[in-house]
């Protein structure tokens, strides 16, 4: 999946952090693939590639764009993928298909999901949904 760098680099500048060549290559490496990493593949990736990066970087790393919402921990198998929706919505719903372990991110729905503003609970900001079930792609096979 294509990275648009200029919404990168707003996001970095926004936090008011720093755009390190550590950085942007753990985002990148995470871009180029269509389905989610664990950060100890992550870290063969790029190892090929020639950064040997260790393990606790990468995490911190990835800790890193996780916060900023540019990357999405998958928790239930503690993957990463980049985030597919460009907007700016308070929740992002990830649907995770149980039988292939693709990921697709559901815009529509997350658009659709308010969160209650003036209440006992306040939810963070930014946080993800995960959705298991089935892809239209393992629905036809089955
Ligand atoms: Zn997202
Ligand atoms: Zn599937
Ligand atoms: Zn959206």
């Amino acid at each position: 999946m294509a990275i648009d760098k200029h919404r990168v680099l707003d996001r970095v500048r926004a936090a008011k952090k720093s755009l390190t060549p550590q950085r942007m290559c753990v985002l990148d490496a995470i871009a180029d693939t269509d389905c989610p990493l664990s950060a100890y593949t992550l870290q063969e990736m790029l190892a090929a590639q020639g950064n040997s990066l260790n393990i606790s970087t990468i995490y911190r790393v990835l800790d890193f764009w996780v916060e900023l919402g540019l990357i999405h921990k998958i928790e239930s198998n503690s993957t990463f993928v980049l985030c597919q929706d460009q907007h700016t919505h308070h929740l992002h719903v990830i649907q995770h298909c149980i039988s292939c372990h693709g990921i697709s991110e559901a815009c529509e729905l997350s658009q659709r999901m308010t969160l209650p503003t003036a209440n006992a609970f306040t939810p963070q900001r930014d946080q993800v949904i995960e959705l298991k079930g089935t892809c239209s792609r393992c629905q036809a096979e089955a």
